[in-house]
This record gives C-alpha cells, structure tokens and sequence, in this order.
C-alpha cells in the first residue's frame, strides 16, 4: 500500500510520522515542492488530504477521478483507535474554546484527554503522546468544515454543532454548500442521544459562567461543555470547577492590559464577521477597531450595524482594507483610516484613544498576507502593546 500525502504541513507531517512508525510507503506531495501533480498522484494507492489543501485541487480532483480513496489524517488515525470516546465539535466559531474547556473539565477527573484535530495537535500526533502516557480515555476534536467533508468513516459518541455563520466563501460557492459539510457531523453519531445542536446564550441549569472568558457568546461554547460533560457523567461539582479554573485561550477576546488608561484587547483569532460581531457586543462605547487582512468574500453590514453602538473610530489592514473602506464610508459615519499596516494603525489609534477606550484587534479576516497565521498576528499586537 503506498499513501501520498497532499499537504506538507503540521497535520500532514504527523501523519507522516505514523505511517513511517507502523513500517508504511509513504511520500508527501506539496505544491511547495512542485510534486503534487495528477501524474506523481496517480502512482499512490490511498491520499491523505490536509485540510489546508482544496479537494478541487488539480492534483486532488485527478485522484478522485480515477478512484483512488482520499482519507484524511483523522481517519487515518481513527482506523487505529477503536477503545476511546470520541466527542466532535463543529460550527463557525468557538469550537477552539469548546474543545480546550470540554478538554480541561475531563481531565479534572484524572483520565488522559487528547484534544486534537484541526485545533493546534493533529490526531496522528496522539500515537507518540499514548506511547508515553497509556491509553487515552477521551479524544475531543474540533473538525472544520474542510476535514468533514473529507472524512467518510468517524465514529462519534458526542456530536456538537455550536453555531453556523457566513463564512469561507473564497472556498464554497454557495453558504448552504458550506453549512452542509459542517452538518455532515451528525452522520457520525454513534446515537442520537450524543447529539448537541445550537446550544444557547443563556447559561444552563445553576451553573455560573466561567471566570477568564466573557461576553455572551462564550456562554454558548460553556453550555456545549456542560452538555457534554453531563452526558458523560461528570458530577456538577467537576463541571463547575472547571469552569473556575479554566484560563481561556490566547488571541481570543484576550485583555491585554492597559496604557494610559485604554484598554487593549486581542481578538486576532477572530477572523469571521460573526465573531467581530459577538466582540462587539461586549463593549457599549470608545472602541478602537483594528480590521482587515485576507478577506473571505463574506458582506459586512451586520458587522458595521454592530460597530455603530460602540466604535469611535477603524482602522484598517491589509489586503481587504480598501473593501471595509468602502462597506464603511457607505453605510456608516464612523471613521475609517487606512493604516495598512498594523504598526500603523495601533500608533494612530493609540494617538486618538482616550482613558476608558479600549484598542481592539478584531479584523474580521484571515493572516496570511501579512502574518503566517493568527497567532503570528496576536503576538505582534502583543509586542506593540509591549513596545507602547
Ligand atoms: P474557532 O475555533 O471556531 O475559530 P475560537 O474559540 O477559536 O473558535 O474563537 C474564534 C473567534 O470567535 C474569537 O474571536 C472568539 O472570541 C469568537 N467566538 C468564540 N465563540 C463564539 C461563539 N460561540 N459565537 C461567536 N463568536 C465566538
């Protein structure tokens, strides 16, 4: 059996890895490396596709054509797992959050959890972490849309779908075909009974609300956890001790500190309109919006009417930044600036904010014009508050 894998990237690399530890054929293909081609493609017997490469890929769709199975690093993983629980989190935000805060609840019982998927470690990674700590008791994984739509065999005890928000549209051509693949969560259940859709913004039963993350969204990703951590029999006491101790996640509605008075926050992983906008609602005057980058395709009006209760003034990046210019300057009074740059537009908002502001980094688009990712853009935020 020999297995190319599309992607040479972080889930593609441990995939790699486990295929070499269990003695398999195995090359990786990237168009970095000019080899992922219909003619190197058609050699292999099995593809593992990376989330990061589109399944209309040329290489990829000749594969497809000429029947050759296209797994994903998930089910190349799972045909190996058969003991562990499985939890699957889906939806257009907060799934990182849910996964990190569902993750932390279980391990307060003492079992090993592996949190995984297309939230930082890939689940081939889970092998070489196993092989030093025993057998994982609960795998949760946070699944995007991409990897759903590649997986064909998964097998879930819990299937979560937080939310569904316009999103991606550089990659579907229509929102339903996009709101499909994150649907196909539930083909997954093992039970119905395992089955968490839309969970609400209004904190279930008596439990109170997490201590280091806020604004009524999280409330949504909480509940998912509660929901969850209760169909796995975890005592009340556990659940609320989690949500005590849980500190968040970077780059998500992170406060920063302050200067001078104004408060900065980094919300950098907040690269869909939806997310701007619950982190708008947080806040009800003096916010300094720092937006742009790559955009996804996606409208902004729902994001200008929720800028106009609380932002003084944007300030916009990137590629997209002349796009919000002009959704702005048609729809709203608010001030825009084109900063381009980062660096730019936090030393003009500093400049124009005053004590009881609040510097907010919350761009409404992806990193990759100017930054490797997300977190690359977080910490140079981070770095200019630092400078400031
Ligand atoms: P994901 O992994 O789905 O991208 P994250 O938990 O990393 O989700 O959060 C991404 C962004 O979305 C952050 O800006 C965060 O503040 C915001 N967010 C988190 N949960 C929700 C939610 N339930 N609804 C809307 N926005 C959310």
């Amino acid at each position: 059996m020999k297995f190319a894998i599309a992607g040479n990237a972080n889930s593609g690399q441990s995939a790699y890895r486990f295929l070499i530890s269990r003695n398999q054929k195995v090359e990786i293909l990237d168009d970095k490396n000019k080899n992922l081609k219909p003619e190197i493609i058609a050699k292999f017997d099995i593809v593992i596709l990376s989330p990061g490469i589109p399944r209309n890929h040329p290489a990829v769709l000749f594969a497809i054509m000429i029947g050759i199975p296209i797994w994903n690093e998930i089910e190349l993983a799972i045909s190996f797992l058969k003991k562990s629980c499985f939890i699957g989190v889906t939806g257009s935000n907060g799934k990182s959050t849910t996964v990190a805060l569902l993750g932390h609840i279980l391990k307060l019982l003492g079992s090993n959890v592996f949190i995984g998927g297309n939230f930082g470690i890939p689940l081939c990674n889970i092998f070489e972490i196993s092989d030093k700590i025993g057998d994982i008791k609960y795998i949760i994984l946070e699944l995007s849309s991409f990897q759903l739509e590649t997986i064909s065999s998964l097998y879930l005890d819990i299937a979560i779908l937080l939310n569904l928000s316009p999103n991606h549209m550089d990659r579907y051509s229509t929102l339903n075909e996009y709101y499909a693949a994150k649907l196909k969560i539930f083909n997954f259940l093992k039970s119905s009974n395992g089955k968490i859709t839309f969970p609400g913004n209004l904190l279930l039963d008596n439990f109170k609300s997490a201590k280091k993350i806020f604004g009524d969204h999280n409330n949504q990703n909480i509940n998912a956890a509660i929901m969850s951590a209760k169909l796995l029999d975890v005592p009340n006491d556990v659940i609320q001790e989690g949500l005590n101790t849980f500190s968040g996640l970077s780059h998500r509605l992170e406060i920063l500190g302050y200067k001078k008075g104004v408060c900065w926050v980094n919300d950098s992983k907040a690269t869909t309109v939806d997310s701007v906008v619950s982190a708008l609602r947080c806040f009800d005057h003096g916010v300094h919006l720092i937006l742009g980058g790559v955009g996804k395709g996606v409208d902004y009006s729902l994001l200008i009417d929720a800028a106009g209760n609380c932002v003084r003034n944007v300030y916009l990046i990137g590629n997209e930044a002349l796009n919000i210019e002009k959704a702005f300057n048609e729809n709203s009074n608010i001030k825009s600036f084109l900063s381009i740059t980062l660096e730019n537009a936090v030393h003009l908002a500093s400049k124009l904010s005053n004590p009881g502001d609040t510097i907010l980094l919350s761009p409404a688009c992806a990193s990759y014009d100017q930054f490797i990712n997300f977190e690359h853009r977080g910490n140079a935020f981070k770095e200019l508050f630092r400078a400031f």
